[in-house]
């Protein structure tokens, strides 16, 4: 246990200095544009948004977000590495896995790798989301209440993985088809998971409430209605109190779908914005993003974890351990990390996709394309979204088109 130990410790030592080094040295190149003027100047001629010049604070915080997203992919796929080599697999199969009982097996596994992985990328956890944010001004409260909020967040995600984590180990050890049913269980899980999380797991770890300007409500349901949608439900979030950044999301399914947008957002924005805003979600409501989304979810799933489960088969003819127990699902992890990487561009591509589509669906139902436009222009502003970025970045990376796609939609808008 003590090498184990200190093994994890020299890990997690290694992380915290390289992260720590990335972040100093941009610090250092970008040093005296963080309290630069945030402004995005918005230019229209010809009933065309003209391209916006992008702030330092832009350019800093889209260099900081490059650099975690490598440090992360590195750290993806050495962590599983280090899983296997570090000795952890041994202690766990001498010490706890006596009585063949799987469940508890599993969750065993579930608390450790839970624990490992947090420790190892709490460094970039920390240097991303609280040190960059805080830096570049767009986290509202000081260390302590990140952290708190962290681990709020946390121990939702311990108990969701250790019980996740019991339930897989147990098909994986018990059943031979086990891909199969893992795809199954992942798949159904996320069903309920959407279903239950808006009204049961969201309110927990914020401040839900209905929209608290009624007006504002009607003039959303309206447009909802003019769409034959009748039975949405919009609500509002407080994030004031965290950051400063605007956002409104689509959730749930079935009976628990609903709207939500971010108090930040009704704040800040005119009415005509947040209409344009809400009616972008409108489109994911009446368009049945979320349940396509899920599909593709399935398939990406059965994707991973088929040629995982074949891989493992490889591994296990120079190591027969394998292919079952700790050391088994360790090189699951791998092997689904990687393809999962690899498979990962399809549903960014898919989810820009649909971005895209919601975009068009707005402009179209408030025929006001200008504004939807105008709004990647305030996004540049208050969430420091960069105008556009590399290719692979955005291949690898990116869930939503960039602002450029997205001013050059509105400006092709024929009205
Ligand atoms: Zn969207």
């Amino acid at each position: 246990m003590k090498k184990f130990l200190l093994r994890l410790l020299v890990f997690l030592s290694i992380t915290f200095f390289i992260t720590m080094a990335f972040t100093l040295f941009l610090e250092s190149k970008y040093k005296g544009q963080f309290h630069s003027d945030k402004k995005v100047e918005i230019k229209i001629e010809k009933d065309k948004i003209i391209p916006p010049v992008e702030t330092s604070l832009v350019k800093a915080n889209y260099a900081f977000s490059k650099g975690y997203f490598l440090l992360s992919i590195g750290l993806s796929i050495i962590f599983p590495i280090f899983i296997i080599k570090c000795g952890i697999i041994e202690i766990v199969e001498n010490k706890f896995l006596k009585r063949n009982n799987y469940i508890r097996e599993g969750i065993i596994i579930g608390v450790i790798y839970y624990l490992t992985n947090f420790i190892i990328f709490f460094p970039l956890t920390f240097f991303s989301s609280f040190y960059r944010l805080k830096l570049v001004g767009l986290l509202n409260y000081d260390f302590f209440s990140w952290l708190l909020d962290l681990f709020k967040n946390e121990a939702l995600n311990f108990v969701l993985t250790t019980l996740s984590a019991a339930i897989l180990y147990y098909i994986f050890r018990k059943f031979k088809l086990w891909p199969l049913l893992v795809v199954i269980f992942t798949g159904f899980s996320v069903i309920l998971g959407t279903f239950i999380f808006p009204f049961v797991v969201d309110p927990l770890l914020n401040e839900i409430t209905p929209m608290q300007n009624k007006e504002l409500e009607y003039k959303i349901k309206d447009l909802a209605h003019r769409e034959g949608i009748d039975n949405i439900s919009v609500y509002q979030v407080k994030m004031s109190d965290q950051t400063s950044a605007l956002n409104a999301y689509m959730t749930g399914i079935f009976s628990s779908k609903r709207i939500v947008v971010w108090d930040t957002t009704l704040n800040n924005l005119d009415e005509s914005q947040i209409l344009s805003v809400v009616a972008h979600e409108i489109g994911h409501y009446k368009l049945n993003h979320i349940p396509k989304g899920i599909a593709l979810e399935f398939l990406l799933g059965a994707l991973t974890y088929f040629p995982a489960y074949f891989l493992t088969f490889v591994i296990a003819k120079r190591n027969k351990r394998a292919i079952k127990g700790p050391y088994g699902l360790a090189y699951i992890l791998l092997f689904s990390t990687l393809i999962g990487m690899i498979l990962n561009p399809i549903s960014l591509y898919y989810s820009r996709k649909i971005e895209l589509d919601a975009d068009k669906f707005a402009i179209q139902i408030t025929k006001d394309n200008l504004t939807n436009g105008i709004l990647e222009l305030k996004f540049m502003e208050t969430n420091l979204s960069p105008y556009d970025v590399d290719k692979w970045y955005k291949i690898l990376r990116f869930d939503h088109p960039t602002a450029k796609e997205r001013i050059d939609l509105a400006n092709s808008y024929d009205k």
